[in-house]
């Protein structure tokens, strides 16, 4: 079992992603394309800061989002604990909104402080039996009860891509 903290990891928070012209806009001035362009943001960042932004002007909606993933066609958004519960809103209702906004399935995951275990443990939303890193190739096995594997198991690349880490799961 490793108690490294996820150092590395430091949240690049934006408030927000891009300038407030941007976010107001179709297009981006050329800041924001530089940082487009540079790989510092995504085009899934800049479309979900403008979702949040365009609901924050209909009600208050004050959140912010660390990193945003696609995958298979959802939009993962990596969240501070501390915004979890506004981010989803009231019965479900804000991220609902942003994923009609998108006109995909946003998921939320719960950025939270601490081991790994503990970090992926809020991440997937499930309990974690054990983590194994495994060499040479530096594999993170994360082992996890089988009778989460149907909504943990999509989950191994998005979490790959926000730890930067290589994790799989492994189910018992
Ligand atoms: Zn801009």
């Amino acid at each position: 079992m490793y108690h490294e903290r996820f150092n590395k990891v430091q949240p690049k928070l934006l408030i927000m992603k891009i300038c407030s012209v941007c976010l107001q806009s179709d297009i981006l001035c050329s800041g924001c394309s530089r940082k487009l362009d540079d790989g510092k943001i995504t085009r899934t960042d800049i479309e979900l800061s403008r979702a949040i932004h365009k609901i924050s002007k209909e009600k208050k909606f004050d959140v912010d989002f660390i990193q945003s993933e696609e995958d298979s066609g959802k939009v993962f958004v990596v969240v501070e604990s501390n915004h979890a519960s506004r981010f989803i809103g009231p019965g479900g209702r804000n991220i609902k909104k942003l994923s009609q906004l998108l006109g995909k399935q946003v998921k939320l995951l719960e950025k939270a402080e601490g081991s790994e275990k503990h970090v992926i443990e809020k991440m997937i939303g499930a309990p974690i039996l054990g983590v194994n890193k495994v060499y040479p190739q530096e594999i993170y096995s994360v082992r996890v009860e089988k009778r989460y594997a149907r909504t943990v198991q999509p989950l191994a690349d998005v979490i790959s891509k926000i730890l930067d880490r290589n994790v799989r799961f492994v189910f018992e």
